[in-house]
């Protein structure tokens, strides 16, 4: 029997979470059409949340975490995938509820299977993954609300992390202008050269005094923040500007009030990328191959790391001490 190795996230005797690598077999492998040759994963915010002590995320022990994996089919009981097909999954229950992408093979349901497109490798879609598609998700939505470029500014919050590093860029090559936010002083030159036309801090998008409304200033926003910044972004909104709402690495509760939903029309545009539909799902990952690929971009801000050295970066990611995406090489 073939056997591959995994990083496995697991409860001790003691109650304690361990995360070390381990050999597993075919077997060990959950339900699922297609088995997947994984080639590259990556690593997100979410996976150093299901790899953690007391996790909210991880819905049982022992897990494989990994929310992104992208390889090749190695087989497949549907027929719409075939051996040596170039296939990514993102999302779905995938390193939470059911082994993920932190192993050499992947067996899942083929419908959360998204044929790689045309113009991009397995490496490329693990530097978008998670983050990168829901950058998508988040500049496609703020197209389809009538955001465009002449409108102003374009607020880009956690500008450093997966997230918002992916938005920058997406919207500065679109041609929008776009203001980041971060609390990295150091990482000022590195935003500029993905596309920041200007810098705030943290602290100056979440002010000790905020007022129901405040000076009209962005015409759309990619928050994947939330919290106290959100509510700021929230009051400063131009007429019919459009907040793209994905994350939280800085609050659940939002403290706003309607004024500027009944002032100014804005609209709160929630983004999900877990069950996305998988229409949306393709035609995203489509433009993200196509328009929407800032090569310059990828081949900046990607790291790599391996399954040996995957435990200490779960733990970076949680710390902002990563920068950018890290992908993980299984092949
Ligand atoms: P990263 O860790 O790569 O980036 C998060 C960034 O947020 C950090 O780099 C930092 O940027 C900023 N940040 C961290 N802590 C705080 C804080 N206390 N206050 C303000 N800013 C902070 O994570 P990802 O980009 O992968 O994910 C970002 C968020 O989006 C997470 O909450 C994640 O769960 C969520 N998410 C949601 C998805 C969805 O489907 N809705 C999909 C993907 C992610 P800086 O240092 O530049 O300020």
């Amino acid at each position: 029997m073939s056997t591959f190795k995994a990083l496995v996230v697991d409860k001790n005797e003691q109650g304690e979470v361990t995360k070390e690598v381990r050999t597993l077999e075919e077997g060990d492998l959950p339900e699922g059409d297609v088995t997947i040759d994984v080639h590259y994963s990556s690593i997100n915010y979410k996976d150093g949340m299901a790899a953690a002590p007391g996790s909210q995320i991880a819905q049982g022990y022992p897990l494989v975490p990994g929310i992104d994996l992208a390889g090749t089919v190695a087989s497949s009981s549907d027929s719409r995938y075939q051996q040596g097909d170039e296939v990514l999954v993102t999302g779905y229950e995938l390193g939470v509820a059911h082994h993920g992408g932190y192993a050499e093979k992947a067996r899942v349901p083929a419908d959360w299977v998204v044929r790689l497109p045309e113009g991009m490798t397995p490496r490329e879609a693990m530097i978008f993954g998670t983050a990168g598609f829901t950058a998508g998700l988040s500049v496609v939505r703020l197209e389809e609300e009538g955001v465009t470029p002449d409108q102003g500014e374009i607020v880009v919050t956690g500008a450093t992390g997966g997230v918002g590093s992916m938005a920058v860029a997406m919207l500065h090559s679109l041609g929008y202008e776009v203001a980041a936010v971060t609390g990295n002083a150091e990482a000022h030159d590195y935003l500029r050269d993905i596309g920041a036309s200007r810098i705030l801090s943290r602290e100056d998008v979440n002010p000790d005094k905020r007022k129901p409304l405040g000076k009209a200033t962005w015409a759309g926003a990619v928050d994947p923040v939330g919290g106290e910044t959100l509510a700021y972004l929230l009051s400063t909104m131009k007429y019919h500007g459009t907040a793209a709402v994905s994350g939280l690495t800085g609050g659940t509760d939002v403290p706003t009030t309607v004024h500027p939903f009944i002032l100014r029309g804005i609209n709160l545009a929630g983004i999900d990328s877990v069950y996305c539909p998988s229409e949306k799902r393709q035609y995203v990952w489509n433009r993200l191959a196509s328009d929407l690929k800032v090569q310059s971009l990828l081949d900046a801000i990607a790291s790599e790391t391996t399954l040996d050295h995957l435990a200490e970066d779960l733990d970076a990611i949680l710390e902002s001490r990563i920068q950018g995406r890290r992908i993980v090489a299984l092949k």
